[in-house]
């Protein structure tokens, strides 16, 4: 049995859904990011979680409880949202132990505790230190050091490396993940970050307009979005619209312009949008891909650059890995090519969600 059960939560606001239907089994241990645009509902979701916000309908179960009678703080979360703030007047120690002391943890362990959750989040040195003498991103380690500390059966996190830099988000993220694979909390992390959520998550849930859009882990989130909503979304793709037509001898052909593709789509329909991510395509020399292009914009961007072609089939993005060689240069007149396999196809209607 799962260890965190929602079912069918909605949030509304008068006529406004905020968060419709929102179904999803967690396993102990596990680390789900909801991931969204800004609006999407994911906050509320953590906050009804949380106990913050009454449903207005659904289920909230934790280890075989129901939870919609338990007040936020007897549910015994641990929680680090943006709002909710360090207590301003007590030192980063005092703040880490109030958890402790609410729940009568005192002497030795308590104040060993304290250390370890420090250490754990690399604030050891700054125990004496007040808030205001920290950092955004310090603050926020702080903030993570006193949700673990009481070691909680399930970490709900609002955005918690948002006010890093984007060097210490990257070793935080890591070190968060490492954390909390050792510690072995059952977490949900909201973030309108595609790669934060990719990298650190066990199961990815997109949301869109209040409603889960997929539900999946950050391999096939990336590899195999549900729509061209995810596709957009979860990284940067070339959208292509294109047709399946199945010829005289039984074969299913793309049709994307003038190509004309055999693929094996014996269960689609036309019409299909098409996927394509920028770093599966490739620049040849002309004569050699399966398209005529011409470059109209170059970026460097260090390990790679980032290129846009002309083509027939409008502009596409191509990512080529910085191999020390000189680049193509814009104006230059090329080849697209692609493995097959890089197509990803979309339905153009939105699907219901699969399990
Ligand atoms: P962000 O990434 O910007 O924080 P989010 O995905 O977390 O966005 P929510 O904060 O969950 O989004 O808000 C979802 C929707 O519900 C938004 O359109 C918001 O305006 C609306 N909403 C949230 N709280 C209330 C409220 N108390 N009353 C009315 N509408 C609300």
């Amino acid at each position: 049995m799962s260890y965190l059960r929602l079912a069918g939560l909605s949030k509304r606001y008068g006529d406004f859904t905020a968060v419709e239907d929102f179904t999803l089994d967690i396993e102990q241990g596990e680390f789900v990011s909801l991931l969204g645009p800004s609006g999407c509902g994911k906050t509320t979701t953590l906050s009804m979680i949380a106990g913050f916000t009454t449903p207005t309908s659904g289920r909230i179960e934790m280890a075989g409880t129901e939870l919609s009678r338990v007040p936020a703080n007897k549910r015994g979360i641990g929680i680090v949202f943006q709002s909710y703030a360090l207590f301003p007047h007590m030192t980063v120690s005092e703040n880490v132990r109030f958890g402790l002391d609410m729940r009568r943890v005192k002497g030795a362990e308590c104040t060993q505790r304290v250390v370890d959750a420090l250490e754990l989040v690399r604030m050891g040195g700054f125990a004496k230190r007040y808030p205001r003498e920290l950092s955004g991103g310090q603050r926020q380690r702080v903030a993570l050091a006193r949700a673990l500390v009481i070691r909680p059966p399930l970490l709900l996190l609002d955005e918690p490396l948002s006010n890093l830099d984007a060097k210490l988000r990257e070793e935080m993220q890591s070190e968060l993940r490492q954390i909390q694979q050792r510690v072995g909390t059952t977490t949900i992390m909201v973030t309108h970050d595609q790669s934060e959520a990719l990298s650190m998550s066990d199961r990815v849930v997109v949301m869109r307009d209040g409603r889960m859009v997929q539900v999946a882990d950050p391999l096939k989130t990336y590899e195999s979005p549900a729509d061209a909503f995810v596709s957009g979304f979860v990284g940067k793709t070339n959208l292509l619209e294109g047709r399946l037509v199945a010829d005289q001898e039984g074969r299913t052909m793309l049709h994307l312009g003038e190509l004309r593709l055999e693929i094996d789509a014996a269960s689609r329909t036309e019409p299909v949008s098409v996927s394509l991510r920028p770093e599966k395509l490739r620049l040849v020399p002309t004569g050699q891909g399966r398209l005529s292009a011409r470059v109209v914009g170059r970026q460097f961007a260090g390990a790679t650059w980032h290129y846009r072609v002309e083509t027939g089939l409008g502009e596409l993005m191509v990512n080529a890995p910085n191999l020390g060689t000189p680049s193509h240069a814009s104006g230059e007149r090329v080849d697209v090519d692609w493995p097959l396999a890089a197509m990803h196809l979309l339905d153009t209607e939105p699907r219901p969600l699969g399990p």
